[in-house]
C-alpha cells in the first residue's frame, strides 16, 4: 500500500476527513485517529505488498495424489472498495491436483493476502481461484466464500443478518457434478 503517499499525508488526510464529520477534530479522543487508522490501514492493505509467488513458490511433487485438497472455514476480514468498511468472510478453497500439490496453510495465507486489500466479494473469490490455477496447474478448483458486510449490515437496506455467497468454479469442477457435490459435502454444504 503506497500509491506514492506517505505516512504522513494519509494522516493528514484521515485529519481532514475527520474535520468534515465532527466539529471538534482535535478533542481528545480523536487527536491521534488519523495515527491509528494510518496503522490499522497498514495491515489491512498488506495484501498489495505481497506476491502469491512468495506463498506458492514452494510445491511438492513427490507423494501428491489426484484426490481433491480441501481447506474448509478459513475465516478472516477484507474491505469492500464501494464503502471502505470491512467485511467479514469465511472462504472454503478445494482443488483436484495434477502431480502438484501446496502446503495446506498456504491456501490460507493466500485468502489472506487477497483479503487484505480492498475487494468486492466476487474478486477475492474468482482471484483465488485463477491464481490457484495459474500457479499450481491443478486439474480442478474450487472456491466458495460466505461474507457479511458491513456496509449492508450499518447502512443502506440494514440487512442484519444476510449473507453473500460467491463462487469460484474451474476446471474439472466445471463438467464434473459429482466432483462439486464432493466439495460441498466436504465445506458441510452437501446433502442438495
Ligand atoms: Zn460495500
Amino acid at each position: 500500500m503506497n500509491n506514492g503517499l506517505d505516512t504522513l499525508d494519509r494522516r493528514a488526510l484521515v485529519r481532514a476527513l475527520l474535520t468534515t464529520i465532527d466539529p471538534e477534530p482535535d478533542r481528545e479522543g480523536l487527536v491521534d485517529t488519523p495515527k491509528r487508522v494510518d496503522k490499522a490501514y497498514k495491515e489491512l492493505f498488506a495484501g498489495y505488498d505481497q506476491h502469491p509467488d512468495d506463498i506458492l513458490k514452494t510445491t511438492f511433487e513427490e507423494g501428491s495424489c489426484d484426490e481433491m485438497v480441501v481447506l474448509r472455514d478459513i475465516v478472516g476480514y477484507s474491505t469492500c472498495e464501494h464503502h471502505v468498511l470491512p467485511f467479514s468472510y469465511v472462504a472454503h478453497v478445494g482443488y483436484v491436483p495434477a502431480g502438484k500439490v501446496v502446503g495446506i496453510s498456504k491456501l490460507a495465507r493466500l485468502v489472506e493476502l487477497f483479503g487484505r486489500r480492498l475487494q468486492i466479494q466476487e474478486k477475492l473469490t474468482t482471484q483465488i481461484a485463477d491464481t490457484l490455477v495459474d500457479k499450481i496447474k491443478p486439474k480442478g478448483v474450487m472456491v466458495v466464500i460466505e461474507g457479511q458486510h458491513l456496509c449492508m449490515l450499518a447502512r443502506g437496506v440494514k440487512q442484519h443478518r444476510s449473507v453473500m455467497v460467491t463462487s469460484a468454479v474451474r476446471g474439472l469442477f466445471k463438467e464434473d457434478e459429482k466432483a462439486r457435490r464432493e466439495f460441498l459435502s466436504l465445506i458441510g454444504k452437501g446433502g442438495a
